[in-house]
């Protein structure tokens, strides 16, 4: 949920925009940064294409790709190296966060996710990434990085800026730090049920009684129900601050919203995923449209690199 709301939502806001020649992409190379399952994770990429789909992307109005699919993206990956330095990717906040969580997987994949990350968005030329808060140090390094390859190769890619949306911090269900899938007890999973949703929405820990400041559970519950059931702010707020708030009252309140904000997604996802073969031939002519434009700027950069013969 965090992820749609910080990102997917975005996309969404994007290729409403008649202006935009959108990309979005799965970013299955990013997973594999981190532990991660084989067996699963083919299943798992086209999970996230399908909720793509369901959450309202059009393979006619966006490109939508696997990233993978699109192996430009890790040569273009490898010249873009050559523009920053060990030490700028040591001293990001998310490398640290990811050491912290795997100290037994700090792997040359994880210490070079941001320069992938800027060989994804520098290959489409893109002025606007949808992504949520945390990745803001990402996209300064890719606008440092295009700010060299423009200084020593003669070379004009954009700066990219961060596309936010209302929901570019959707903090966890623990209370604690942001609502993430990797940690246990943290996430709502857009596949959750209503009695799912319930009993999540019901672990927030909270206050027994209510007033003053609003710190961890309590506050979170508040961004909850700003981002699902704004109509109730008001309400809530006033008997918080009369403390006569109900908890139970505001986290079923909140489970509600987010249950109805799942459902339809939950019916398009049913629906699309009975035409695996539509679902292929979607991400095979997508990775085809993408990797004619990414082909164009990888031969750019080459050239301009004196190695393209
Ligand atoms: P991740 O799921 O951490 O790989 O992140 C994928 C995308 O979702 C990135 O753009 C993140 O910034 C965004 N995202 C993930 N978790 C959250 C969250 N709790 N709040 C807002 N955006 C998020």
């Amino acid at each position: 949920m965090g992820n749609y709301l910080g990102a997917v939502k975005g996309m969404i806001d994007l290729q409403e925009d008649k202006t935009i020649d959108p990309f979005f992409m799965v970013a299955d190379l990013h997973a594999l940064t981190t532990p991660f399952d084989p067996t699963s994770l083919r299943e798992s990429i086209r999970n996230v294409f399908v909720d793509y789909l369901s959450a309202g992307l059009d393979p006619a109005r966006s490109t939508l790709f696997v990233q993978s699919m699109v192996p430009q993206h890790t040569e273009l990956f490898f010249l873009l190296s050559t523009a920053t330095t060990m030490a700028k990717m040591q001293h990001l906040p998310t490398f640290k966060e990811k050491v912290r969580q795997h100290p037994d997987h700090v792997t040359m994949a994880l210490f070079n996710y941001p320069v992938l990350m800027a060989a994804d968005i520098l290959m489409y030329k893109a002025n606007l990434v949808p992504v949520g808060i945390d990745q803001e140090p990402h996209i300064e390094v890719s606008r440092e990085i295009a700010r060299k390859m423009n200084q020593d190769y003669g070379l004009d890619l954009p700066e990219p800026q961060r596309f936010a949306t209302q929901g570019e911090y959707v903090p966890s269900l623990t209370g604690e730090g942001k609502m993430s899938k990797s940690v246990e007890g943290s996430a709502i999973f857009l596949t959750d049920n209503v009695e799912t949703v319930l009993k999540k929405v019901r672990s927030v820990p909270t206050a027994t009684i209510s007033g003053g400041e609003k710190s961890g559970g309590v506050a979170n519950l508040f961004v909850f129900l700003e981002l699902f059931a704004p109509s109730e702010v008001a309400r809530f707020e006033k008997e918080y601050q009369a403390e006569t708030l109900q908890f139970s009252e505001l986290k079923e309140c909140i489970a509600d919203a987010i249950s109805a904000f799942l459902k339809p997604h939950q019916e398009r996802r049913a629906e699309l995923s009975k035409d695996q073969a539509l679902i292929d031939a979607q991400m095979k002519e997508g990775a085809e449209k993408a990797r004619v434009v990414a082909q164009d700027t990888l031969n750019e950069i080459k050239q301009a690199m004196g190695i393209l013969f």
